[in-house]
């Protein structure tokens, strides 16, 4: 059945959307439903927040493209699909800046064509502005250059704005009002995550977020909820959830970091939250925070593959194919639960991250630890959204597309838990490094570094231990381990897509991957390269080969770690991993673009509702799954009468 429903629901331009469903969650205590919904109701709560932090008039262009869309009777059809098409695009990306390019993208209708069309909206009912009498036209003043120039506003985050430019000055987002970097010489923020910062006639003026302070009104009810949720979370949660509160209400550096502390020992927790101003990604100094909020439950049984791939890294440890010398005693796994998300707003939504290791605060980690998630249902949600048709284009055999799309999704899980449960950790480095390879390595370290882990994470999804230990089952083992070397071996020809300009691969983990992949094409009889229609294909032949080969490139990357050989490292990657062929890249470019291929997804979150008795008292919390983003964007925006009543806590 699982098999049969619907994950990929529209495409939006280059954007997929596509449904995350939560499977655990009807089996979860009533407790933990309740304290799931009190929770659900604090992340949706702080939705505005992001907006308003993303660009200034986000807001008041969201409420303009809402009213249109639902007072539209008579609009002029193709004018409406544009503004449709341009709302769609807005809450994908929380409003009108691309995620991936952090540009502005604008309405291809008129202005007239627009103006029309929202004073037909007017009559049907819509208002438009905040308390605005002077007529459509300049109620609409202050978003139209939003809405149609490009060149006002164009980047929401500009860290390279060029000749000797002001990055502040250049992002368009609303974390700063008339500030640029010189302004800051020698003034310290007393609230550096968690405030806007205003120039005016007096100086520099620090917005805190907090109760009182900007965004009152959103935080006031995000507290509401989270204060509704401490009843039902187990000791742990709820410290962690009254420091959160109290930092909510203080806005103080102290608190911030009471509050993280009280998180991060919050380590067994069935139902955990993230809540607060956590990222600085948007900021172009990388010091405020944008507002972002999950919920989500432990999925036991992926957490407990971890825990046992985590409680045999020692066996792992003495079994790795490389040079007794370079073995540790006394290894660890690493331990990350994955979750399932029941909501994610404001950063983290639609646009969602797959794993999230938090606190960010380095002085909390190195005492206090962190904590490591993954976000299970994202990640099946992004493997089954997939076309069938992309698998196909790049598989030499039905049965090899087949096997991708029965299997890739257990297997990229499985070779992540063992990159990163295993992997990172394992291998000793010789003395004279005095633990610091990076150090000897320089910047071909990150790049070693990830193959080593992915090489590892090869080598042991063929293992027969896997099976002993029950995380794979065996009749099922062949297939998962084919369908993880033939798509490995793919992606390093389809990776290519992303690099359009130029003929080297920069980034780390394409780095890694295009090496290991091309290694074994010279140095093994495990890949052969085919043509077909003018058409190439990376194709694994034999699964043996390829783990042996794997085993040998181990060997060969432990032992460069352990010595820090750096120019055997440049050598490696300069051979196999940099450098590519413009031709096939074009080849490559030319197959997805035909294929009309999305280049990032938005997710539908799943839809909670409490069931009350006579006496108000929550007796269930049922889930749902709308199948449909405009409907859930508009309920979200409380233009939907489904909203369940806000008056309840
Ligand atoms: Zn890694």
């Amino acid at each position: 059945m699982a098999s049969e429903r619907r994950y990929l629901l529209e495409r939006v331009d280059d954007a997929a959307v596509a449904q995350v469903y939560a499977d655990g969650f009807d089996e979860l205590p009533l407790e933990q439903k309740i304290l799931i919904w009190h929770l659900y109701k604090a992340a949706l709560a702080g939705r505005d927040i992001y907006y308003d932090q993303r660009h200034a008039l986000n807001l008041e262009i969201r409420n303009v493209v809402e009213e249109i869309l639902t007072n539209a009777a008579g609009i002029d059809p193709g004018v409406l699909a544009e503004i449709t098409r341009y709302t769609k695009l807005l809450w994908i990306n929380s409003g009108p800046y691309n995620n991936l390019t952090a540009r502005k993208f604008v309405l291809k209708c008129t202005r007239e064509q627009f103006i029309a069309a929202a004073k037909r909206a007017e009559q049907n009912g819509a208002t438009f502005g905040y308390a605005c009498n002077a007529g459509v036209e300049v109620c609409l003043d202050r978003v139209m250059p939003m809405l149609f120039d490009p060149n006002v506003d164009p980047v929401v985050t500009n860290k390279t704005p060029g000749d000797g430019k002001d990055i502040l000055q250049a992002s368009a987002n609303n974390f700063y009002v008339g500030v640029s970097m010189g302004d800051l010489d020698g003034f310290s923020e007393r609230y550096p995550l968690n405030s806007r910062l205003l120039k005016n006639g007096d100086g520099l003026v620090e917005e805190v977020y907090r109760i009182g302070g900007k965004y009152d009104r959103e935080i006031r009810e995000i507290v509401t909820h989270l204060n509704a949720a401490i009843p039902y979370a187990p000791e742990p949660t709820a410290e962690a959830l009254k420091a959160l509160v109290r930092f909510y209400e203080t806005g103080e550096e102290a608190d911030r970091v009471a509050y993280d502390i009280a998180w991060v020992k919050d380590k067994d927790a069935p139902v955990d939250t993230i809540n607060g101003f956590v990222e600085v990604y948007m900021d172009a100094r990388g010091i405020k925070g944008a507002w972002e909020s999950l919920v989500y439950y432990v999925n036991r049984h992926k957490t407990e593959n971890i825990r046992t791939i985590a409680a045999n890294a020692q066996w792992f440890e003495d079994h790795m194919p490389w040079d007794p010398a370079y073995r540790k005693q006394g290894v660890h796994g690493v331990t990350a639960n994955a979750i399932d998300v029941v909501i994610e707003c404001g950063e983290s939504a639609p646009v969602t991250p797959v794993g999230i290791n938090l606190p960010n605060d380095q002085a909390i980690r190195e005492v206090h630890g962190s904590k490591s998630v993954s976000l299970s249902n994202v990640n099946e949600a992004y493997d089954k959204s997939t076309q069938p048709e992309f698998r196909r284009e790049f598989a030499w055999t039905p049965e090899e597309a087949a096997r991708a799309e029965k299997w890739s999704a257990v297997a990229s899980e499985l070779t992540t838990d063992l990159h990163e449960v295993i992997g990172h950790g394992s291998g000793k480095v010789a003395e004279r490094l005095k633990g610091s390879p990076q150090n000897f390595l320089k910047e071909q370290y990150s790049a070693l570094e990830e193959a080593r882990a992915d090489l590892i994470a090869l080598y042991f999804i063929a293992d027969p231990k896997l099976v002993e230990l029950g995380i794979v089952p065996a009749e099922d083992h062949e297939a998962i381990v084919l369908a993880e070397f033939e798509g490995y071996t793919r992606n390093a020809l389809v990776q290519l897509r992303r690099i359009r300009e130029g003929t080297q691969i920069e980034e780390d983990h394409m780095r890694n991957r295009q090496m290991i992949v091309r290694w074994l094409m010279a140095n093994s009889k495990a890949i052969e390269v085919r043509n077909r229609d003018e058409k190439t294909y990376y194709v694994m032949v034999d699964a043996q080969a390829f783990r042996e080969g794997v085993g040998r490139l181990l060997g060969e990357v432990q032992r460069i770690k352990s010595e820090g050989e750096y120019e055997a490292a440049k050598v490696l990657f300069e051979t196999y991993g940099v450098h590519f062929d413009a031709a096939l890249r074009d080849e490559v470019v030319g197959r997805v673009e035909r294929l009309n291929m999305p280049s990032y997804t938005g997710f539908v979150q799943p839809r909670l509702e409490a069931v009350y008795d006579a006496n108000e008292a929550i007796t269930d919390v049922t889930i749902g799954y709308p199948m449909d983003l405009m409907a859930q964007m508009l309920e979200y925006s409380g233009r939907l009468s489904a909203v369940s009543e806000p008056t309840r806590t």
